[in-house]
């Protein structure tokens, strides 16, 4: 019988609220949920809930959670149990997620190679949406724990690599506060998904740990490509992608800057889901050798219904850091890489950017200046403050970033770095409590700004954001 251990960990859970010690829905304990599903023919799932380190971790100061905080949480809080126990999931207890406020929860993989821990082994549940979420609906305070309750049995779920489902099931795309409690099963294809876990040949696919999300080997079909659908109106709005770069080594920082656009008059809505963590939306990347494969999203986001506006004077502009998937590099090997988007913008609509093309270059082992960049950059917490830009690396790591971007200032490294050291400075003086030192940080933060904004490589997405901070911040 495969045993999961479940460790609950609270982080910034405000003094008002208090969480319950066990999580039940409509009486019953969620573990019971997942055993009385997958257990019909062979041994059921057995979820442990463990509270042994529940306050054991410590946060880091301010309000809200990103995704850097929630990672080294993970990673702090298999580490407090030197038993090893396994397959387990880290089950975070959290106020609120800094780059979605809205969001209840989502399930998140490993974001580097530091190898602390393995695909669907965390997940995070956000207290403070979900109150008010409730609050909205004059409801009383049962229903909060049992919404909270929900949401882990949601996350738990696509920890055990289930997928969202259009009908009213614990993986119901789009869950509220008003529904949920119709939504408490699990579809019975989920439930004969479960049941494999104890199957040595499939156990992988579904025991936390084992495949990246989405990959269920021959037990359900991975999500198709969406980008050979034509779709009618799909001129109307048009997606845009460039990478930061088109010539790089395979260890350094490479965003992809994605625009959505439209060229008639009049507004238009889209999922607000321009992200690979949902699955509307997708990175589809051609390999030197033919391959086609999508890219993996750390996050899995559930859809919030929500939408944004586009215009022609208000295209919608982000980018994404793509070097690294599932703990490995993207653009492993060297030669050139063709890189489309997708966009699902209603069930029969699906908009394709165009074709973005990159050059992996070969590696020069034995050249002091490659392997300098290579040790630079390619630690985990280098790689973190890459991606993130939400504070700085740690000392000693910080000096040997900047060492790498005077020696190579002229390279696309050289502006990654500068430009990732202004944002972290500015995000580091937002969540500051002491005043003096919040403005000093935004001082250096806007040096650092203004210095990447003269860099050649700096584009124009990245440019935007600093003229933004700037203008934000003055002095
Ligand atoms: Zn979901």
């Amino acid at each position: 019988m495969p045993e999961i251990v479940c460790q609950l960990s609270e982080l910034k859970i405000p003094e008002a609220i208090h969480l319950p010690v066990t999580f039940h829905l409509e009486g019953k304990e969620i573990s019971e949920y997942f055993r009385d599903n997958s257990g019909l023919r062979s041994s059921p799932l057995d979820i442990t809930f463990d509270s042994s380190h529940r306050f054991d971790v410590r946060p880091q100061a301010g309000l809200g959670v990103d995704d850097w905080q929630l990672q080294d949480a993970l990673g702090s809080l298999f580490r407090l149990d030197d038993k090893r126990k396994n397959p387990r999931v880290g089950v975070f207890l959290t106020d609120i997620y800094t780059s979605h406020p809205d969001a209840f929860g989502f399930m998140f993989d490993r974001d580097t190679n530091s190898g602390d821990y393995g695909p669907r082994q965390g997940c995070a549940i956000f207290v403070l949406p979900i109150l008010n979420a409730l609050n909205r609906l004059n409801t009383a305070i049962r229903d909060f724990d049992e919404l909270v309750a929900y949401t882990i049995a949601h996350e738990l779920g696509h920890a055990f690599n289930l997928w969202h489902v259009s009908k009213p099931s614990f993986l119901f795309e789009s869950p509220d506060a008003r529904t949920f409690r119709n939504c408490c099963s699990f579809v019975p294809e989920h439930a004969e998904y479960l049941r494999h876990a104890s199957d040595l040949d499939y156990a992988e696919f579904i025991l936390p740990g084992g495949t990246p999300f989405g990959s269920r080997g021959p037990l359900h079909a991975s999500a198709g490509d969406d980008s050979f659908l034509r779709a009618k109106d799909s001129h109307k709005l048009r997606i845009h992608i460039e990478t930061t770069h088109d010539e790089f080594h395979y260890f350094e920082p490479v965003e992809l800057n994605v625009t959505l656009l439209t060229q008639e008059d009049g507004d238009f809505k889209v999922p607000d889901e321009i992200d690979p963590g949902y699955s509307s939306f997708a990175i589809w990347i051609t390999h030197p050798n033919g391959e086609r494969v999508r890219f993996h999203s750390t996050h899995q986001y559930c859809p919030r219904g929500k939408s944004v506006s586009i215009s022609k004077s208000s295209p919608f502009r982000r980018d994404i850091s793509i070097f690294m998937q599932k703990g490995r590099y993207t653009f492993p090997a060297a030669g050139r890489y063709r890189i489309q988007a997708t966009l699902r913008v209603s069930s029969r609509v699906v908009i394709q950017s165009n074709t973005a093309e990159c050059e992996v270059l070969p590696s020069k082992p034995g050249s002091g200046d490659f392997d300098a960049s290579r040790q630079a950059l390619c630690s985990p917490e280098s790689i973190k403050f890459l991606r993130y830009k939400s504070r700085l690396p740690i000392h000693r790591r910080l000096l040997s970033l900047e060492s790498i971007r005077e020696k190579h200032w002229r390279s696309p490294s050289g502006c990654a770095i500068q430009y990732a050291i202004g944002r972290a400075l500015f995000s580091m003086s937002e969540r500051h409590s002491d005043q003096k030192r919040a403005h000093q940080l935004r001082h250096q933060g806007r040096q650092s700004l203004e210095r990447a904004a003269s860099h050649r490589f700096i584009g124009k997405h990245r440019l935007d954001v600093i003229r933004l901070l700037l203008e934000q911040n003055k002095s």
